[in-house]
């Protein structure tokens, strides 16, 4: 067996520790006699495995009870429709355009309500998170929306947006669990797992208690129903089992670490040895603003196409694996979540080093 570093921006790199444990309970889950693949979601066995899930998760984050929790399907992107359907009572909502993710939760909010942009760093290709301390937020906005962490792009917010009194939403997609926050400064929480937490197929929505609605419109999905999907524990139908037995097993592991503090510590020194070696790189540069830049997708370019289809080419074969950037920036991104070991940052910056010097 061998395992590459895996720079993937998602589904992106699981923990060893986890993947092996998964490995050993495959097809005999303690005792039962099958894997947690092949069990009714309404046994007992799966109801102690996502209680116990909601419950170090509920830990972790330090969510207050009267906070819902929800594990469902359906990919972020559905969730770009369920938060304006099941917020927008006056319908009504402000976007902050961060990325493509956040532009495309706008446009989609378009279609149920008045969805209004009230910032944007689409000027200069989402290289930056705009000044968000005196916004024009709507008198009547049911939420104002951001990404937390743009994942194409590499930015992140270090200072939530001053909302006036707003709801809070937030995508936190690519830096769930990336550091500890203060949930009681968002009204919803939201996001797929399968960057940083677990497989694809999972979708974690912390949603303040009073934000549920009995007066939903006629045509809202029953399974986009929030309420009832609270009401229901994520059991209204079968949720993704098996993603959510491994995010529960990613939920310890961070415990045993030390948990969210000891994560972002973690998280700040890998970004710091990548970021430090592109600022002092005369081959290599950082795309993003310094004061934005994001501790989980670290974008930059080298200038030259050829040059940097040599470098994603060369890289590929030293075992550090998907490095290309996205289309719409180009270069390369190094997207560093919280199963990416130190030993993969530093090997990442020494190939890098290496090539620099050998393409001078
Ligand atoms: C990947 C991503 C999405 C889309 O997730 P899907 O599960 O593919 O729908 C949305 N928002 C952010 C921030 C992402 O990184």
């Amino acid at each position: 067996m061998s395992r590459v570093y895996n720079f993937s921006a998602g589904p992106a790199v699981l923990p060893v520790e986890v993947l092996k444990e998964a490995q050993e309970e495959m097809l005999d889950y303690r005792g039962c006699g099958m894997s947690v693949m092949e069990m009714s979601h309404r046994s007992s066995m799966f109801q102690e495995i996502i209680d116990e899930a909601e419950a170090d998760l509920r830990e972790l984050m330090g969510i207050p009870d009267n906070y819902k929790v929800l594990f469902l399907q359906g990919g972020a992107s559905l969730h770009f429709a369920t938060i304006p359907m099941n917020l927008m009572k006056n319908g009504v909502a402000d976007y902050i355009i961060t990325g493509q993710w956040a532009k495309k939760a706008w446009q989609e909010a378009c279609k149920y309500g008045k969805a209004n942009k009230i910032a944007s760093s689409e000027d200069k290709t989402f290289s930056y998170i705009p000044d968000c301390s005196d916004l024009p937020v709507s008198e009547d906005a049911d939420y104002v929306y951001i990404c937390q962490n743009n994942t194409i792009y590499g930015t992140e917010y270090h200072t939530l947006p001053n909302t006036k009194g707003k709801i809070l939403v937030a995508d936190v997609s690519s830096d769930f669990l990336s550091g500890p926050i203060d949930v009681e400064k968002y009204g919803v929480i939201y996001g797929g797992v399968q960057k940083n937490i677990g497989p694809s197929g999972v979708q974690i929505i912390i949603i303040r208690e009073d934000l549920l609605r009995d007066d939903l419109p006629e045509y809202v999905p029953t399974m986009m129903n929030l309420k009832l999907m609270a009401e229901k524990k994520s059991l209204y139908n079968t949720p993704p089992c098996y993603g959510i037995y491994i995010c529960g097993k990613v939920f310890k592991w961070i415990k045993n670490l030390g948990g969210l503090e000891a994560m972002k510590a973690r998280n700040e020194k890998k970004a710091a040895i990548l970021y430090d070696f592109l600022d002092n790189s005369k081959l290599f540069k950082g795309t993003v603003r310094k004061e934005d830049r994001s501790l989980m997708n670290v974008p930059f370019v080298i200038g030259d196409k050829d040059m940097e289809a040599k470098f994603v080419k060369e890289a590929k074969e030293a075992g550090l694996e998907n490095l290309k950037g996205h289309r719409t920036v180009g270069g390369m991104r190094a997207s560093i979540y919280n199963a990416m070991p130190m030993e993969g940052v530093e090997a990442l910056v020494a190939f890098m080093k290496k090539f620099e010097e050998e393409n001078a």
